[in-house]
């Protein structure tokens, strides 16, 4: 059995707006249903809820069950690091929060600029190394969003990679930017078991549009959740995927989805590659809401959120050109939200983007398509 994988990137939230406001009322039953079910895999992250997602892990499942039960995946901020120093601050600081005292996997979170940290002589693999002799981390990966060429150089440079995190989702799959199929071919070839991340999109695969769902549907009754998880189910090597759950409905959809996972036969493929091109017809901006631009923009433009509005306007089937205006519009209206024409084009949210968008054009793009006439814009 493929096994599912407990992300906790998008917890379930008290405000909407305060990524620290986790719902641990939610979720202690979201981790109880999924530990009943015979799962035990929590993957967090340093920076996942401004860090709150680490403490989320150690008061929801640490506290409450054993810790020799549970497997837990840590992420190491690669992205944050100036400094040889901060790899031990930062790694206490992970100790401390989750209360894990080890983890059992260890991954360099988003790699893709490591030669910027040879450059400053900050020596992480060392580090790693070290952690590993010790017994505080049991098993080194890294996830990365970066090329096949870039994931096979560091393979090559470091044997003792354990695993490796990889974004593979059929949607993805044969996409040149993000080269799924490549990056999966290269991990193989090394023997690095894969843990997959993003296997929805970021939610993307759930909504597809009404064309593409009914086509599935059609075939053999299934949703595109359930085509999704089946296309990764027929892949070798993959050891687990990750879901990043939100509800009690979506951990006990994914377990039944997951308790009976069949690979799709070659006519569902075939399938599939009809609804991947009906899908690339329409989809506008392929963002994963994964928030990562977010942090670093001066302004405090929610991106994630204004993609999201456009794209909802210009899929096939979606409500329609004037209720996503109306919202834009209306959105706009509070003064604590910043919109598409507030951004002034500092570049610095291109390099956190994993999906490598061009973030200040396509703020020009939903600028020009909702901050017009047509939706009565007035700022
Ligand atoms: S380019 Fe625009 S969206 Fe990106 S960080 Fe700067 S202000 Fe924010
Ligand atoms: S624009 Fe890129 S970094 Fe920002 S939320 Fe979307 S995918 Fe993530």
């Amino acid at each position: 059995m493929v096994n599912l994988g407990f992300g906790m990137m998008r917890l379930p939230q008290k405000n909407k707006d305060d990524e620290k406001s986790i719902n641990y009322n939610q979720l202690n039953t979201m981790v109880d249903t999924y530990i009943k079910s015979g799962f035990n895999y929590f993957d967090t992250a340093y920076g996942y809820h401004k860090g709150e997602s680490e403490v989320a892990l150690k008061k929801s499942v640490i506290d409450r069950y054993n810790r020799s039960d549970i497997i837990v995946a840590d992420k190491l901020p690669v992205y944050m690091i100036n400094k040889q120093s901060q790899l031990n601050e930062i790694f206490n600081t992970q100790l401390k929060r989750t209360n894990a005292g080890y983890f059992d996997y260890y991954l360099l979170h988003d790699m893709g600029i490591l030669s910027d940290k040879e450059n400053k002589d900050i020596d992480i693999f060392s580090f790693t190394k070290d952690l590993k002799k010790r017994g505080l981390i049991r098993k080194l990966g890294f996830s990365s969003h970066a090329d096949a060429e870039y994931i096979e150089n560091i393979l090559k440079k470091h044997p003792e990679v354990d695993f490796i995190q990889l974004q593979i989702n059929y949607l993805d799959w044969e996409n040149d930017t993000i080269q799924s199929h490549k990056c999966y071919d290269v991990a193989c070839k090394y023997n690095k078991p894969i843990i997959v991340m993003e296997p929805l999109k970021g939610g993307f695969l759930v909504n597809v549009p009404k064309k593409a769902e009914k086509l599935m549907h059609d075939y053999n009754g299934q949703t595109p959740i359930m085509w999704a998880f089946r296309f990764l189910s027929g892949l070798d090597n993959i050891i687990m995927i990750l879901s990043g759950m939100n509800n009690n409905k979506q951990v006990i959809d994914n377990i039944q989805i997951f308790n009976d996972l069949q690979p799709l036969n070659d006519e569902e493929l075939n399938i599939l590659d009809e609804v991947v091109d009906i899908i690339n017809e329409n989809i506008a901006i392929n963002c994963t809401s994964c928030r990562y631009c977010i942090s670093v923009c001066p302004i405090g433009i929610d991106i994630a959120k204004l993609f999201d509005m456009y794209n909802h306007d210009m899929i096939e089937d979606a409500p329609g050109y004037t209720v996503c205006g109306n919202i834009y519009v209306n959105y706009s209206k509070d003064e604590k939200n910043h919109i598409a024409s507030d951004c002034i084009k500092c570049n610095r949210c291109t390099d956190r983007c994993p999906q490598h968008l061009n973030i200040p054009k396509l703020m020009d793009d939903v600028k020009n398509r909702f901050e017009t006439e047509v939706y009565g814009f007035k700022k």
